[in-house]
């Protein structure tokens, strides 16, 4: 099962992902995290992938399916996984094909107004060590400024500004949203509203996810 989340920035691809991790432990395969940690870490790859990064645009195709290939390759992503954030471009749609990967696609579109895009970023906020999300208002930790997980202190992402939010919208319906006719004419795309609340979005995505794998019960257990 290869689950393939589209959807603006901001419209809940991470938290649905990682939802579907806990549920049916479908590893999430985030390129933003990949790319983060490449910031992190300072590799070559990193130093050039945060430059665009920071100002709202894509890293640069072959840097980004570079750093999926490898993490695809890995053993926990032989029974599927749930992508956050690739394909992002018409290019990147094409060279996922490419890959040949087995196992049924199944592609969510997180639909979400650009009203609520900014309001959700602009509260975000996100643990710089285990990149798990939460909103000041929407979803705060137990302990402010705390990560629940692993204790790190939470942080607002450099591109979580008011200037580069709106560059990652733009980018969003120029480059990523055409995927979205792509997708309905292979017929596997679902369109899920994304403006209510993470449970609600969370619960819709599942039911479509369950009567497909035709188990009411949960997929995995
Ligand atoms: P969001 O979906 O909220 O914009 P992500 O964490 O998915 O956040 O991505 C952050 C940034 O990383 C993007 O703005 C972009 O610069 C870069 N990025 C992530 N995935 C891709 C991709 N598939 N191709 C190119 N750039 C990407």
């Amino acid at each position: 099962m290869r689950i393939i989340l589209l959807g603006a920035p901001g419209s809940g691809k991470g938290t649905v992902a990682e939802a579907l991790r806990s549920a049916y432990g479908f590893p999430k395969v985030s390129t933003g995290d990949l790319l983060r940690e490449a910031v992190r870490e300072k590799t070559p790859l990193g130093l050039v992938a945060a430059s665009q990064m920071g100002q709202g645009g894509l890293v640069d195709d072959a840097t980004v399916l570079a750093l999926l290939r490898e993490r695809l390759s890995r053993e926990d992503c032989l029974g599927g996984y749930v992508l956050d954030g690739y394909p992002r471009n018409l290019a990147q749609a094409d060279s996922l094909d490419a890959l040949g990967l087995p196992g049924p696609e199944i592609v969510f579109d997180l639909r979400v107004s650009d009203a609520v895009v900014v309001e959700r970023l602009a509260g975000r906020r996100t643990c710089p060590n285990c990149e798990a999300i939460y909103h000041l208002a929407n979803k705060p930790p137990r302990k402010a400024g705390v990560c629940d997980v692993c204790g790190t202190g939470l942080v607002q992402r450099a591109d979580d500004t008011p200037e580069v939010i709106r560059e990652r919208l733009k980018t969003y319906h120029a480059k990523t949203e055409p995927l979205i006719a792509r997708y309905s004419a292979k017929a596997s795309l679902h369109r899920i509203d994304g403006d209510g609340r993470a449970e609600a979005v969370i619960r819709e995505v599942r039911r479509v996810l369950e009567a497909l794998l035709g188990h009411p019960d949960g997929a995995g257990h």
